[in-house]
């Protein structure tokens, strides 16, 4: 079958950046863009910052008709209530978010967060029509114990457990050892783990959302490397933690196409 799915590069801001620089980010990111011509109809550009830059992102999108996409970092299981803390899917809706990363290796390792709790989010996510990027993933440790595909397999299986067929997600393999360590996996491995990916989504799910579901790469992409992972067929695209916080180094990763003569 062809592959109709629309490339998603997504920049992952982690705790930088406040709102005003936000801001200017973000206008700088569109004109680059637009200077470039960039076809956001082949590829998705989406950033992912911090809770508080939310409406600053959202009021400067929707008034200067940006087709930047944006997404929050994380979000509540829970609906409403007392926890602390905590920002439900109906406050992100509430704000345009499109999209939220649920689950992402920092979460899991710095927050305790278990597939469980990431399986919790996404439903919350779904309920809300917020498109969770959940990002699954191996250690090194695992790498070595388990293989390449099983860690991330498993921790997707738990993670669609109230995941229906007609949901829309977008799926990342980040492996643990890649991230923020300049040591991305090669573009064979990526693809490896996202084909293993695609088939337990074919398996538990069906073939129309085997089919349509973006699956990203993520851990150390950079304008030099992004182009091997595109040329995959089971890469749909990135998340991009470093490398997301420079413009112009964002702006030449979305603009792959380019580069790389697909
Ligand atoms: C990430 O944290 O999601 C990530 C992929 O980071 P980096 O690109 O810096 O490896």
């Amino acid at each position: 079958m062809v592959n109709t799915r629309t490339a998603l590069i997504a920049g992952n801001w982690k705790m930088n950046l406040d709102h005003l620089q936000a801001i200017a980010f973000v206008q700088k990111l569109a004109w680059a863009l637009d200077d470039a011509k960039h076809d956001y109809a082949a590829v998705e550009v989406a950033v992912f910052p911090p809770f508080t830059d939310l409406r600053s992102v959202q009021t400067l999108i929707s008034a200067d008709k940006l087709k930047v996409a944006f997404g929050a970092q994380d979000v509540s299981a829970q609906e409403s209530g007392a926890y602390t803390g905590e920002i439900s899917a109906a406050f992100l809706a509430k704000l345009d978010a499109q999209y939220v990363i649920i689950g992402h290796s920092e979460r899991r390792t710095l927050h305790n967060e278990t597939d469980e709790v990431v399986a919790a989010k996404t439903a919350a996510a779904l309920k809300h029509k917020l498109v969770p990027v959940i990002c699954v993933g191996e250690t090194a440790e695992d790498l070595e114990k388990h293989g390449p595909s099983a860690v991330p397999v498993a921790q997707l299986e738990v993670a669609l457990g109230q995941v229906s067929a007609d949901s829309e997600i977008v799926v990342a393999y980040e492996p643990v050892w890649a991230i923020g360590s300049g040591q991305a996996a090669t573009p064979e491995q990526a693809e490896q783990v996202c084909a293993a990916l695609r088939s337990t989504l074919r398996e538990k799910l069906g073939d129309a959302i085997a089919d349509r579901t973006r699956i990203l790469y993520g851990g150390s992409v950079k304008s030099s490397n992004i182009a091997g992972f595109m040329r995959e067929p089971n890469v749909d695209g990135a998340l991009v933690g470093g490398a997301s916080l420079d413009v112009n180094e964002f702006a030449g990763i979305a603009r792959f196409p380019q580069h790389v003569g697909l």
